[in-house]
């Protein structure tokens, strides 16, 4: 395996995936605003495009592959999409997606090799959706994850980012709902990535409240320890039931981070946090070879200091990462344009 290390010795092992920035729903802490300065349409690469460049990347290490966006399953045709690029030897294929398009999709992405969904399930209450996400597509959501369980998908994980005052009263539903259906719930702190204008600390429920809830209700949570270089930490009940918390916010985790971003439009960006990437995108485009960008990546992951939720934590006094007019000028900035 290629050993390509960046400053702090971490390998790149996983790649994120941004095929559309582009949504179906509104979710406060992620696209709060009523318009949005969308990527254009020819610059968003095509499925030829994406396919070599995860060829260039697996040739440098990377095994995971993770698709999201925006709502992934608005791009047109992506079972298409992830029979090409499940070809390449990943050790891991999954797509994170809102759930509401699911229903339709899960035969389709499971024929065409994914191996594994993640759905993002902030709420069990279709109203609590509407006012938090505008949308009224609650079922269709629930039918996703019934539809992704029959197909035959496994180790299905759903995402719930718990927010003061919106969905910590439902912490338990959560989970007694993905216990009782074998799927593992991952409770995510409010981060205060791009796109979320709205962020404040006192917002945030901490892994430490997670797990208080969650230990009322069951007893005693064993902390398991995580899994690589996976984001989350996991947890057992007394009865064997796993879940995990991403502490991005209060105990981020960069020591091991192994994640690089690609958008839509082919920017490659070494953080979650980071201003700027790569532009592979001018590198495709402009007749590059494999091996001339496969050197500009691997230069670049050489040089890779990156540790945002890190030195976010850091700071005395924390507000939103950008204003408005900074996220406007540059909408790579968002979290809907370099995915989660
Ligand atoms: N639209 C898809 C979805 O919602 O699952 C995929 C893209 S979305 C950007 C990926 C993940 O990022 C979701 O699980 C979402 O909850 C999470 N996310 C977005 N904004 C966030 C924020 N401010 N704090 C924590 N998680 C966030
Ligand atoms: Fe919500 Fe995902 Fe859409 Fe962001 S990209 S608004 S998290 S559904
Ligand atoms: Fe990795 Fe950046 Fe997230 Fe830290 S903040 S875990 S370096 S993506």
């Amino acid at each position: 395996m290629n050993d390509l290390r960046d400053v702090f010795h971490r390998p790149l092992r996983s790649l994120r995936v941004s095929v559309t920035d582009r949504c179906n729903m509104r979710c406060r802490y992620c696209m709060p605003q009523a318009e949005y300065v969308w990527l254009p349409r020819d610059s968003i690469l095509t499925f030829e495009e994406i396919d070599r460049l995860l060829g260039i990347f697996v040739g440098l290490g990377v095994v995971k592959l993770r698709l999201t966006g925006g709502e992934p399953l608005l791009r047109h045709d992506l079972p298409a999409l992830v029979s090409r690029l499940t070809r390449h030897p990943l050790t891991d294929s999954a797509l994170t997606t809102n759930g509401v398009l699911l229903a339709r999709y899960a035969a389709p992405l499971r024929e065409a090799g994914l191996d594994r969904v993640t759905v993002s399930l902030d709420t069990l209450r279709p109203e609590r959706m509407v006012a938090f996400a505008r949308s009224a597509r609650h079922s269709e959501v629930l039918e996703g994850i019934e539809a992704a369980t029959r197909v035959g998908f496994t180790r299905i994980k759903l995402n719930t980012v718990v927010i003061r005052g919106f969905n910590d009263d439902e912490i338990v539903d959560v989970l007694e709902y993905a216990r009782t259906r074998g799927l593992e719930a991952r409770f995510i702190e409010y981060m205060d990535v791009g796109g979320a204008t709205g962020w404040s600390m006192d917002q945030v429920v901490s892994q430490r409240e997670i797990l208080e809830i969650i230990s009322r209700r069951y007893g005693r949570v064993d902390p398991v320890g995580r899994m690589g270089a996976a984001p989350a930490e996991q947890f057992a009940l007394a009865d064997g039931t796993t879940f995990g918390v991403v502490a991005s916010t209060t105990a981020p985790f960069c020591r091991t981070c192994d994640r690089a971003r690609l958008t839509a439009d082919g920017t490659w960006l070494l953080c979650l946090y980071t201003e700027s990437g790569l532009d592979l995108r001018e590198l495709l485009r402009t007749g590059a070879s494999d091996a001339d960008i496969a050197a500009r990546v691997a230069e670049t992951w050489r040089a890779r200091t990156d540790r945002g939720a890190e030195e976010r934590a850091s700071l005395g006094d924390r507000g939103v990462l950008y204003p408005l007019e900074g996220l406007r000028a540059d909408p790579r900035r968002e979290m809907h344009t370099r995915g989660g």
